[in-house]
């Protein structure tokens, strides 16, 4: 028997004001999935990741997480989520363990951060500032401290705009020994190579709607079936296999 969905949203509305930016939008993310919310700026991602997370007030609709439901129990929900922190919260005197250490106390969870950090490759930067790392280790911090407690589903909202293509890479890796550990991914992205390769499911949102929702193999058969192909025939590299092939794939100081 197949497992009831671990997050099912109903007929979801946001107003601000008047203005409406999410539509009645309604899907499911299954336990275990890397589910991708993919659409342009402005197309309500973040408002409805936001209103799942608990963090933002719904207008209309029914959400329910993890068999709670949000109108009923926001506080038990967020028990069994985890969510990046905003960076600018973060007390710059504090180094990575001590930041850790603060979390864990919020959410009443004892962890040892050398574990952690060493589960999003930081352990080396244990007494690092959070200002002192690259841009691809702040991501991977802000993604270790959704895992303090050792949540059931992650929420990640654009986890790698503005990182080159190594640190995409790595935290690709990251993300799918989240999943694979058992824990359900919900991600936004503006890459579709990214979500192509990284989500098991996505749901593309224009304009506060969702208008297609499939694995990306679904969609992309969907679409040749109707015809499409594309102007010229690719090669069989492109210029970030170049990159990747000159600067390397390993981990390195992004
Ligand atoms: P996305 O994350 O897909 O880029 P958002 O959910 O952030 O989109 O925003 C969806 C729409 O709602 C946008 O038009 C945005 O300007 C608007 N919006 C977001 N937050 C607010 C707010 N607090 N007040 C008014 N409008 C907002
Ligand atoms: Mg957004």
């Amino acid at each position: 028997m197949e497992q009831p969905p671990i997050i099912q949203v109903r007929n979801l509305v946001k107003r601000y004001g008047t203005f409406e930016a999410v539509k009645g939008i309604s899907f499911d993310v299954r336990a275990g999935e890397i589910f991708g919310l993919l659409g342009p700026n402005g197309a309500g991602k973040s408002t409805t990741l936001e209103i799942i997370e608990t963090l933002r007030d719904k207008t209309e609709g029914t959400v329910m997480v993890d068999g709670l439901d949000l109108d009923r129990s926001p506080n038990e929900i967020k028990k069994v989520i985890g969510v990046q922190l905003q960076t600018s919260g973060y007390y710059p005197g504090l180094n990575l363990t001590q930041l850790i250490r603060l979390f864990a106390g919020l959410y009443n969870r004892s962890v040892d951060p050398l574990v952690l950090l060493d589960s999003v490759n930081l352990r080396d930067k244990a007494k690092a500032l959070y200002k002192q790392l690259s841009g691809g280790q702040k991501q991977r911090f802000s993604i270790a401290t959704t895992l303090i407690n050792d949540p059931k589903i992650v929420f990640l909202d654009e986890p790698t705009t503005g990182l080159d293509p190594q640190a995409r890479r790595n935290l690709w890796d990251l993300i799918r020994e989240i999943r694979d550990k058992g824990t359900t991914v919900i991600l936004t992205t503006h890459y579709m190579d990214e979500a192509e390769l990284l989500c098991d499911r996505v749901a593309i949102i224009d304009s506060g709607r969702i208008i297609a929702l499939d694995t990306p193999d679904g969609l992309i058969d969907h679409l040749v079936a109707s015809g499409f192909e594309r102007e010229r025939e690719v090669k069989k590299a492109n210029l970030e296999d170049v990159f990747i092939g000159m600067t390397g794939k390993h981990l390195r100081e992004e």
